[in-house]
């Protein structure tokens, strides 16, 4: 099943909250759900409309919201939320948009709104897991390339969802700084390895996926209905330190080059909401296997991939000493990706494997085909050989300490009302 396109989503929708027209990110098409705490408050469930947030606790307080999201927002963390069935989630977002459209209702919802320049975002969820996969093709064939020149893809990427676990304990939200890791590394002509700061501290430009209600041990997810277990979207980027990662990546994959934090945006962008900015999930190359049949479903591959562009800014100290706009390292389309979000969720519980209610996964880097699309400093850079100019005159192969990188995305369709993710950003400071 998908989700449905209804009322919710009509371009001519307006909201009384004035500043939610035309607003970049937050109109009322979106409603995207989070943790915030108020100046003085306590965290506590909101959705953002225009510059404001909804305070989701009191509306339930107040009897506003549908009985069966109730019990999920008394908590500072989306969990509940996230692991309602999937017509319970519909039913609050028809309800959100309606008490914030039908002037009706303003008297006892205008309240309940705070200008969320004045709040604090959380994490949304209490993460119990944090997995990454690797299915930006054009990424992997970059970096396959870079430490495999004649065979960059192995034989495996074109059958399976490839992935390792990560770390949930270091993932952050938008605006946490980053200390620069320290770890091992050996340059290919030192007879042993260092350890000290990451000389090659790189960023990950990634979708996170906020799973919903998931599955018991032992059981799976059909690939037909794994957009029921999708709750929503994030931004996400898997900071990378890649001389760590060189040294230590082989047999077992990434450690300690990632692990040491992950910055996601703060609001949850639901599935719902995304529903008008589905596509076709890109045609696999001639001659590419068609993948086996417990990750194959039409209506995925009809529907399974996201309008949602994608962009990363570099704000270096010089630039922000300087009053200067962070400059755009790269622009690309999300629907770069070998495989559907539902296929990485369905690989991932195929073998039994529980994904609980406010679960992350990470797409992998998503780069477009051409240079100006590249996921990651370690592709624009070709692995540090060619620096890329500035226009202050500084020049960056890997980010350096006081640099700020900044990803955005928005969906857009043809008719609709474009929505956006929210800020995923974070300053890297020397380390300790
Ligand atoms: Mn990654």
């Amino acid at each position: 099943m998908s989700f449905p396109v209804d009322e919710t989503h009509a371009p001519t929708l307006r909201s009384w909250v004035a500043s939610a027209d035309a607003h970049p990110e937050f109109p009322i098409q979106n409603l995207p759900f989070g943790i915030f705490s108020p100046a003085g408050g306590d965290p506590r469930a909101g959705v953002a409309i225009g510059s404001q947030i909804l305070d989701l606790r009191a509306a339930a307080g107040a009897g506003l919201l549908p009985d069966v999201a109730v019990a999920a927002l008394g908590v500072a963390t989306l969990n509940g939320l996230l692991g309602l069935p999937a017509g319970d989630r519909l039913a609050l977002r028809r309800r959100l948009s309606a008490l914030l459209c039908d002037d009706a209702h303003r008297g006892a919802v205008e309240p309940l709104l705070h200008d969320s320049g004045s709040c604090t975002l959380h994490l949304p969820a209490a993460i119990g897991d944090y997995t990454d996969f690797y299915v930006g093709i054009h990424h992997a064939t970059n970096v396959g390339r870079l430490f495999r020149p004649d065979n960059p893809l192995l034989p495996n990427y074109k059958y399976v969802p490839i992935g390792y676990h990560g770390r949930a304990s270091s993932v952050r939200p938008s605006g946490v700084p980053v200390v620069r890791p320290k770890g091992q590394s050996k340059s290919p002509q030192a007879d042993a390895p260092s350890f000290g700061p990451s000389r090659r501290l790189d960023y990950e430009l990634e979708l996170g996926i906020w799973i919903g209600p998931g599955n018991g041990l032992g059981q799976s997810i059909d690939i037909h209905d794994a957009s029921q277990h999708i709750a929503g979207f994030c931004l996400l980027n898997d900071w990378s330190a890649r001389d760590l990662q060189a040294w230590e990546y082989q047999p077992l994959g990434p450690f300690l080059a990632k692990n040491f934090q992950t910055t996601v945006s703060a609001w949850v962008v639901t599935s719902e909401a995304l529903a008008p900015f589905r596509l076709a999930q890109p045609a696999r190359p001639e001659g590419d296997p068609r993948p086996l049949d417990y990750l194959w479903d039409e209506g995925d591959q009809g529907h399974g991939a996201l309008a949602v562009e994608l962009e990363v800014f570099l704000l270096t100290q010089k630039m922000r000493a300087a009053g200067l706009p962070p400059y755009r390292l790269s622009r690309g389309p999300a629907s770069n990706m070998y495989w559907t979000v539902a296929q990485i969720v369905t690989h991932h519980a195929s073998n039994g494997c529980n994904l609980n209610p406010g679960d992350l996964l990470g797409t992998g880097t998503i780069s477009a085909p051409r240079k100006d699309g590249y996921g990651s400093l370690l592709e624009i850079s070709a692995g540090g050989a060619e620096p890329r100019e500035l226009p202050n005159g500084e020049t960056r192969t890997f980010i350096e300490d006081g640099d700020e990188i900044i990803l955005s995305g928005r969906a857009h369709a043809e008719g609709r009302v474009s929505i956006g993710f929210g800020e995923c950003r974070a300053r890297i400071l020397a380390a300790s």
